[in-house]
């Protein structure tokens, strides 16, 4: 049995005879350390009941242990001049799947139904590549795919407002868009130096599970969210300069944003991170009840 692929060793070996050169623009940071890569694993609580998604799966360090825990794997790589050497590093496993593509494009619904057999929990488990680790969890949180959970790694700083609670300096419309629907913990975080080339950043393994409820009910979600992203758009200045940059400035506007304040006990001198998730749901059906 060859040693693991994320060994530095084998990683350089197969970096080396494949003439391969990082392309920093894919967020390319390979890991070379089994021992996080079993730790995914573990966080992700992956077994022989789940189909495993995968994202990026580089020269497949994460994905060999992912195809020695699941039941079956599919991995979506983007960088085409990755598929040949994933194609002899996998090749132990028959229980992989690689296809070629942009998962932000990618139906994954379709390929869901392609690769696997409707019999098994799907997970998505992933290092991601940095520079769209946003767009990525959107786009897998607002697919209307049932996912068991989501592991993924992330620089250390996303993790942190993933996972931020009011009157923090993370804390944002990232944090309550994605806490109002998934519950969100951090495994492990992991240093920069466990990566091949090591990226600017550390990193956190986060997963994610969709809650049963939203955290909170909220009846207009589109005007809940344009609240929320309006609320923090300066976020060092008051939620009143940030709501009449949103709303308004004339004075019957203003005279309904004070009447909706008031209604949910906000001070117009608070800042938007001091109001929690309930408080901008209510404030939603405040405003929209003071006509705004
Ligand atoms: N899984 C490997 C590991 O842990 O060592 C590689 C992780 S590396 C941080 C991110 C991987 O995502 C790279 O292989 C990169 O080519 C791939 N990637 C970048 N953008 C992508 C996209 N839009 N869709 C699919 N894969 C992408």
């Amino acid at each position: 049995m060859p040693e693991h692929i994320a060994t530095p060793a084998r990683t350089n070996d197969i970096l080396r005879r494949h003439g391969f050169r990082f392309k920093k623009s894919l967020g390319q940071n390979f890991l070379t350390n089994p021992k996080i890569l079993a730790n995914i694993v573990a966080a992700g609580e992956v077994g022989p009941d789940d189909d495993v998604i995968e994202i990026g799966p580089g020269i497949g360090a994460l994905t060999e242990f992912l195809a020695e825990a699941a039941h079956r794997v599919l991995a979506l790589e983007i960088d085409p001049r990755l598929l040949p050497v994933l194609a002899e590093t996998l090749a132990p496993y028959d229980n992989v799947d690689v296809v070629e593509a942009d998962v932000l494009k990618a139906d994954l619904a379709t390929l869901i139904a392609e690769h696997f057999d409707g019999q098994h929990r799907v997970k998505v488990v992933a290092n991601l590549p940095y520079y769209i680790t946003t767009p990525i969890l959107m786009h897998l949180i607002d697919t209307p795919i049932d996912f068991a959970s989501i592991t993924v790694m992330m620089q250390k700083e996303v993790a942190a407002r993933l996972t931020a609670r009011p009157n923090s300096k993370d804390y944002g419309s990232l944090s309550i868009g994605v806490q109002q629907n998934m519950d969100v913990a951090v495994a492990f975080t992991v240093s920069r130096t466990a990566f091949v080339p090591a990226p600017n950043v550390d990193s956190a393994i986060v997963t994610l599970r969709r809650r049963e409820q939203p955290l909170v009910a909220v009846a207009d979600q589109a005007a809940f969210d344009k609240l929320v992203r309006g609320s923090f758009v300066a976020r060092r200045k008051t939620l009143w300069n940030n709501l009449t940059n949103l709303f308004g400035k004339d004075e019957a506007t203003k005279a309904k944003l004070t009447a909706a304040l008031a209604a949910v006990d906000v001070a117009p001198n608070n800042r938007a991170e001091q109001l929690s998730i309930a408080t901008f749901a209510a404030l939603t059906d405040a405003l929209a009840a003071a006509g705004l």
